[in-house]
């Protein structure tokens, strides 16, 4: 099995890792913009290849990972097309599907693409952050174009199901609308909250020298890449635009409660919700 990796940060490296961890003779080239990565990849024994060019070395591969922010990964197609055969799936890991389906659609019609996008991750980019763990017992979006046989999908379902990852299949839309309200809005919920203390805090900063477990728990993803999030949002907006309509009327509807001093429509809301989170599962 030849996989090509393009982009070795975070996700790049897990992928990488766990593959390297369950199919030892596999043969993983490796692309990354800067040479520390690459160098590490290859004394670590993960990558048998690693190139700065998107080249030759990704012909024949069976599976080629797009593993940069999201709309950086739709400039590597053109640069890869020469270089995808019969056998290659193409595949991404970028948190938006629509926007890396309709570049597909444009630029590589002819592409055996299935979008992928693990639910894993976590605040710290790079290399240096991956493991082969941060993947495994995680779900896994998978979307197959049209071009993409159902053999096709077993086959990437097989290797993601190695990699200890559970594969779950969807359209494009839905993949967009699910995680802008499952990740996208927790993250700007983060963002947000980080802004309230910062810009309420007094000039000793005493919100911030005492947040305790609470607040550094429901914010911990504000401290991720701001590049990463700026595409994301970009690439999802319209999904965002209506969820964040729909949670500032929830906002509104605590606060409404505290002007009126509804006491029991405060609890009533309380209690919903918390036994809706106990059902969500560890
Ligand atoms: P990362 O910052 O750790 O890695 C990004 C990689 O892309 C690096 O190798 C970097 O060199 C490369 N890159 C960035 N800009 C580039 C450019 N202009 N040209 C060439 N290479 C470039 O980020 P990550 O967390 O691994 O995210 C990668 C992808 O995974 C993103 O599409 C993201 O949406 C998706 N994703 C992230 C998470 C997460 O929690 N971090 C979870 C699931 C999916």
């Amino acid at each position: 099995m030849k996989v090509g990796i393009i982009g070795l940060g975070l996700i790049g490296g897990s992928i990488a890792k766990a593959i390297r961890e369950k199919h030892s003779d596999a043969v993983i080239v490796v692309y990354n913009r800067s040479a520390d990565p690459l160098k590490k990849a290859l004394k670590d024994g993960i990558a048998n290849q690693v190139t700065m060019e998107c080249d030759e070395e990704f012909k024949d591969c069976d599976f080629i990972f797009l593993c940069t922010p999201v709309q950086t990964n739709i400039t590597f197609l053109d640069k890869l097309a020469p270089f995808l055969s019969e056998k290659t799936i193409l595949t991404d890991v970028g948190s938006t599907k629509v926007n890396i389906h309709e570049a597909v659609d444009k630029i590589v019609p002819d592409a055996c693409f299935i979008g992928g996008h693990p639910m894993a991750g976590k605040e710290k980019s790079s290399y240096d952050n991956s493991s082969a763990k941060l993947l495994s017992g995680a779900y896994y979006f998978l979307t197959p174009s049209d071009n993409a046989s159902d053999e096709d999908t077993d086959r990437l379902k097989e290797l993601i199901r190695s990699m200890g990852c559970t594969p779950k299949i969807v359209e494009p839309e839905n993949h967009d609308f699910i995680v802008g309200a499952i990740s996208h809005i927790p993250h700007l919920a983060a963002y947000t909250l980080v802004k309230l203390v910062k810009d309420e805090d007094s000039s000793e900063e005493i919100m911030r020298e005492t947040c305790a477990g609470g607040f550094k728990d429901i914010t911990r993803v504000a401290s991720s890449d701001p590049t990463m999030w700026e595409e994301i949002c970009m690439a999802n907006k319209d999904n965002l635009i209506s969820l964040l309509d729909k949670y500032i009327d929830d906002l509104e509807e605590v606060r409404d409660a505290l002007v009126k001093g509804d006491n029991e429509g405060l609890h009533n809301f309380f209690a919903d919700i918390k036994e809706y989170r106990k059902s969500i599962v560890g």
